[in-house]
């Protein structure tokens, strides 16, 4: 072909890869040295920091146009980024519920990137590994093998995919047809009072609203009452609505307390309800010898939201939604337009993952949690979450022994609720002096905790989901929050 004929494309062929490739290499080794030295020396650095103005100011910088060297770009986000981090890979962070990362896993999700495979589906390895971790999922639970699942961003969307399938199962219309506003009779679901918010936002967004969920009151371990729970599907059924769905929490995420899966697994069969079970905290108490008959009964689930960024301390994000009936999953999102068609040979040949939830891209979330646990095995899994427990259960002792510390709530598992009280200290003054020990242990860099309300009572808040944490740094914990409280209270 004559080559002046040729069309002119381009100007010139640029691409994103490196130009000098020996370079990034070299600089990529800096990378992990520094990566492995981070979390090698994590104790030595206090848990979090607050940032000074000109780490604040790098974040106000505008849009780059022109090009900066790479090693500039990476020593940018070393003193920036990587210097002040929320903490929660820190021994003593016990803040909300996060899990604690860790090393492997971080080469996961760096592989996974350097792939850079879609997994909304198709026929290719990492499709089959995420399956393959779903169906990992499934074993450590107990759920049988014929469930279907699908890892998403976390738990809140697991919840919303088993909630979603929970009420096109119960609907007795074609919801995903003509709609909520067609339900004949209004659909109830129910949980207790100690639920997570991710399910009140779950029920605004599936239509359904907020007063659909019915809180159901709980027992004195923060439990739900299940003779509660009966009467209340019974006055729905009586006033013309239609109990559709129970969530039974495994660890709720005030004080950790495990409903009574097998209790509301019995009731949800009596009753024709779907039987959800969120599982962000306790699901994988399963794989724990010593406590794994906290969560008996969640093998029964009709569908369980789980999360391995919190348990299995994959690095965020990862969360799993389990379905034991895989073909009304799959009814609840399949959608096939012309431009995804399969065909029976090649790359378009396998199962479309997108089916199973409502992202159709999907990140390689599979290959950080799979080398993970080839690397240490499930049974490491399980005693590390037989050791979170312990340490709860230890704090706990360490508080009781001390006089001027209060339990607020039982132990359950890992989450420990207390407050400092001093003689004469009650109500919003009480509440102010445990809000200051908070702030100065964070502030000081010494610990993260967090706080919250259990039926009223302010208290401090430790969730120990931390694979870092040793004894000592709870024991650290006690001292600093009485010599703090005694300060405090001084008026220091
Ligand atoms: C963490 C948590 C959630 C939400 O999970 P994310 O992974 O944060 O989206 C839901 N329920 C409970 C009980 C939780 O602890």
């Amino acid at each position: 072909m004559d080559i002046s004929v040729r069309p002119a494309v381009v100007k010139a062929e640029e691409t994103l890869d490196p130009d000098d490739w020996s370079g990034i290499q070299t600089l990529s080794h800096q990378v992990i040295d520094d990566a492995v030295g981070y979390l090698r020396n994590v104790r030595e650095r206090p848990v979090w920091q607050d940032m000074p103005d000109q780490v604040r100011a790098v974040f106000d910088a505008p849009l780059p146009k022109t090009p900066a060297p790479i090693a500039d770009v990476y020593r940018e986000v070393s003193a920036t980024v990587m210097s002040y981090p929320m903490g929660n890979i820190h021994p003593r962070f016990w803040s909300w519920y996060m899990g604690s990362s860790n090393f492997t896993g971080a080469l996961g999700d760096f592989l996974a990137a350097i792939q850079g495979s879609n997994l909304g589906g198709g026929n290719h390895a990492a499709a089959l590994m995420d399956q393959q971790v779903v169906n990992w999922c499934k074993e450590m639970l107990g759920f049988p093998a014929s469930a279907s699942g699908t890892l998403v961003s976390g738990g809140s969307m697991a919840n919303i995919i088993g909630l979603t399938v929970a009420r096109n199962v119960k609907a007795g219309i074609d919801v995903r047809e003509h709609g909520v506003a067609a339900i004949k009779k209004p659909l109830r679901f129910y949980g207790s009072d100690q639920l997570h918010s991710c399910h009140r936002k779950a029920m605004e967004a599936l239509g359904l609203g907020n007063l659909a969920l019915r809180r159901i009151a709980t027992d004195a371990d923060l439990r739900i009452d299940l003779a509660a729970l009966r009467a209340a599907i019974a006055e729905d059924r009586a006033a013309g609505f239609q109990p559709a769905c129970v969530i039974g929490t495994a660890g709720t995420v005030n004080t950790g307390a495990v409903d009574d899966l097998q209790g509301l697994a019995a009731l949800a069969a009596e009753e024709g309800l779907w039987f959800h079970v969120d599982g962000c905290i306790g699901a994988l108490i399963a794989i724990a010898p010593e406590n794994a008959w906290r969560v008996a009964g969640i093998e029964y689930a009709d569908s369980v939201a789980l999360d391995p960024h919190k348990w299995l301390h994959a690095p965020f994000e990862v969360g799993c939604a389990l379905v034991r009936d895989a073909s009304a999953h799959r009814n609840t999102f399949a959608v096939t337009p012309e431009y995804l068609e399969m065909t029976s040979r090649g790359l378009a040949s396998a199962n479309w993952l997108h089916e199973y939830g409502l992202q159709t891209s999907r990140g390689f979330r599979a290959l950080k949690v799979w080398m993970s646990l080839k690397e240490h095995g499930v049974l490491k899994f399980g005693r590390l979450i037989d050791k979170n427990i312990g340490q709860g259960h230890f704090l706990n002792d360490l508080i009781e022994a001390e006089p001027l510390l209060e339990l607020v709530a039982t132990t359950s598992i890992n989450i420990v609720c207390y407050r400092y009280r001093p003689d004469g200290f009650s109500g919003e003054r009480l509440k102010a002096l445990n809000t200051e020990i908070m702030l100065r242990l964070q502030e000081e860099g010494t610990a993260s905790i967090s706080d919250t309300t259990v039926r009223g009572e302010h208290c401090l808040r430790v969730a120990v989901n931390n694979h870092r944490t040793r004894q000592e740094d709870l024991d650290l914990l006690v001292r600093e929050t009485l010599a703090l409280g005694s300060r405090i209270a001084n008026g220091n």
